[in-house]
């Protein structure tokens, strides 16, 4: 019976669990509410990973450039477009969510809201001081996620900067990395049931109307993403790169598929970096460069996700937000997307840093989690694809690519 459970890829169980949730909840009316807290030991288990998993992941992913110079040109290039395709990426998510409206008209009366997070009267100094720990050790225990990537940054530069004698320390933090990883997956065993239970609550506590905003939410998510692949990256292929974009995106298919079932960068690594190299002709030292630190910090699906779900949130609770909200959003959003991991999930729990500084209520997360994982593929595909355009629009600048064998590698 167990191993007839293990047997069934996850991404089905959850799958299956969303639509018996769906039914459960309808059937079942207010009450589903009683299960409710299995959704919340869920969502609770996911964020007991973040401080750990940014530490390790991104302390190991700045110590794998093996030496500071490394951050010269190819870092620089990789960086500027990672950042300005963020940008855009959390911009479009803003302009879907304002334009399409997903969450207008849900009644959220039926949902106890808890301390909601009251945006304080940042100013623009306040907001550099911020970014920028007291201490280390608090900011783990507050799970403030901007001072913990500054401090994490630091520590891998420091690892560098000492050469050998912080090789020792760089390989506690690599497999610091992987053990994370295989938490997040003993962690992820809990999907089924947590979908199962959100989505009981929501179908039955808030009814058919909350579902079609979910519904909206869902293709909102995917055409953003459809957006990023099929405009911004193909643009970037053909205009910046100069190379046939058919046959970049018939190079990368392997990495398609495999990043849309697990719903994790990190988990496709391997496959990324064989595509980009043998597929493609990306050298292997831009390649594995540019697509392992893409992995951890390049994730403009979920830079877009979280501009949109940030919407959805303060439009299902009435938040009004100004011009200086979207601004702050779409810079929250850029550095969730950064600091998220690679992992199934990551971008949900990154919402919290988003929604906490627009003042959005926390309880988005539990409304929108039911569905994360259907839409956590279609992000996960966007992330992978773009660190695969990043690695080849960078080696094409910098001559690293040989074009012949990107055309001639028709049939892979
Ligand atoms: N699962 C995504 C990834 O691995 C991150 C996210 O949840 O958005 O790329």
């Amino acid at each position: 019976m167990l191993a007839t459970w293990f047997k069934i890829p996850l991404w089905q169980r959850v799958i299956a669990a969303l639509v018996l949730g769906v039914v459960a909840g309808l059937f079942w009316g207010p009450d589903a509410e009683q299960i409710k807290w299995i959704g919340d030991f869920f969502i609770k288990s996911i964020k007991m990973l973040v401080v750990p998993l940014i530490f390790f992941s991104l302390v190991a992913g700045v110590a794998a450039l093996g030496d500071l110079r490394k951050l010269g040109s190819v870092g620089g290039r990789a960086m500027i477009l990672f950042v300005i395709t963020g940008q855009i990426a959390a911009w479009l998510g803003l302009a879907l969510g304002t334009f399409f409206q997903p969450g207008k008209g849900v009644d959220t009366s039926a949902i106890q809201k808890g301390e909601t997070p009251v945006p304080n009267e940042t100013t623009a100094v306040d907001m550099i001081l911020s970014i920028v720990p007291d201490s280390p050790v608090q900011v783990m225990a507050d799970v403030r996620v901007l001072p913990l990537i500054v401090f994490a940054l630091l520590i891998g530069i420091g690892i560098l900067m000492a050469k050998e004698d912080g090789k020792p320390l760089a390989k506690i933090f690599d497999s610091g990395a992987i053990v994370m990883q295989k938490v997040t997956m003993i962690v992820m065993e809990l999907t089924p049931f947590g979908v199962f239970a959100l989505m009981a609550w929501v179908a039955g506590t808030l009814g058919p109307d909350a579902l079609l905003s979910l519904a909206k939410l869902v293709g909102l998510n995917y055409l953003g993403c459809l957006l990023i692949i099929g405009v911004m990256y193909s643009a970037m292929i053909k205009f910046i790169a100069k190379l046939p974009v058919i046959d970049f995106f018939r190079g990368i298919i392997d990495a398609i598929a495999v990043s849309y079932s697990t719903a994790s960068s990190n988990a496709t690594l391997p496959v990324t970096l064989r595509c980009v190299e043998r597929n493609l002709g990306v050298s292997n030292s831009v390649a594995s460069f540019v697509v392992s630190l893409g992995a951890t910090i390049n994730m403009n699906g979920t830079a877009m996700y979280l501009g949109l779900a940030t919407l959805f949130g303060a439009q299902i609770f009435g938040v009004d937000l100004s011009f200086g909200d979207y601004v702050l959003i779409s810079i929250t959003s850029t550095l969730g997307a950064v600091g998220a991991a690679g992992i199934p999930g990551a971008g949900l729990i990154m919402m919290a840093l988003v929604f906490g500084s627009v003042g959005v209520p926390l309880e988005t997360i539990a409304f929108v989690a039911g569905v994360d994982r259907i839409m956590d593929m279609m992000r996960t595909t966007t992330n992978v694809s773009g660190d695969a355009a990043v690695a080849v629009t960078v080696a094409s600048m910098t001559g690293e690519i040989d074009r012949a064998e990107m055309i001639s590698a028709d049939d892979v």
